[in-house]
């Protein structure tokens, strides 16, 4: 079965899935932990939550990478072929055609992907589109907040001075703090307004 749980900036969706992978790990389940090259922000091979908790990923996925054949290539690594569970973070970065084979590995394999829905001009991820077309369970993670206090539903890019960017790459993880990401309640996104 194909899992997706979205949520916004600050909504503990790393935490929830490291959680979720450590209740799988105790049961001596078999799992493997996956993220897209793209996210660099915590090391090439860490999925960090901001909350602090961190784990190594197994697969780092390059774009243009096949999830199965990077399956087999860890299995071949592990000396077992027999995953039950897969774990993604970040999974709004996978193409379109991962999330094809993530649909297609379902069959056989349970797969728990988190990401975000949008990005900071409200428009779909490639993944997440994807994602939202073909995941037999999708589900909101909850918890973000805008700074207002109301439900934070919108990604938000914001400069070093707090303004709220609203143009630009869809893609763009400066890993010199220049930009950063918040959630925005829609009125307080729409209106660009990021702090009180
Ligand atoms: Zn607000």
């Amino acid at each position: 079965m194909l899992h997706f749980y979205y949520g916004v900036m600050g909504s503990s969706k790393t935490a929830q899935l490291l959680m979720q992978r450590y209740n799988y790990q105790q049961l001596g389940l078999k799992v493997a932990l996956v993220k897209p090259a793209v996210d660099t922000r915590a090391g090439q091979n860490v999925v960090f939550s901001r909350v602090g908790l961190q784990a190594d990923a197994e697969l780092v996925l390059g774009p243009t990478h096949s999830i199965r054949e990077q399956l087999l290539w860890l299995a071949a690594q592990r000396a077992h072929s027999d995953f039950q569970y897969l774990f993604i973070d970040e999974a709004q970065f996978l193409s379109e055609a991962q999330v094809q084979e993530l649909a297609e590995l379902s069959d056989s394999l349970d797969i728990f992907c988190y990401g975000l829905k949008t990005d900071f001009r409200g428009q779909f991820f490639p993944g997440s589109a994807a994602l939202l077309r073909l995941a037999e369970v999708i589900e909101e993670v909850p918890g973000g907040l805008c700074w207002c206090g109301k439900k934070a539903t919108m990604n938000t890019r914001v400069d070093p001075q707090g303004s709220v960017i609203k143009e630009g790459a869809q893609v763009l993880i400066d890993n010199h703090q220049s930009i950063r990401y918040i959630g925005l309640c829609y009125e307080h996104w729409r209106k660009g307004i990021s702090h009180g």
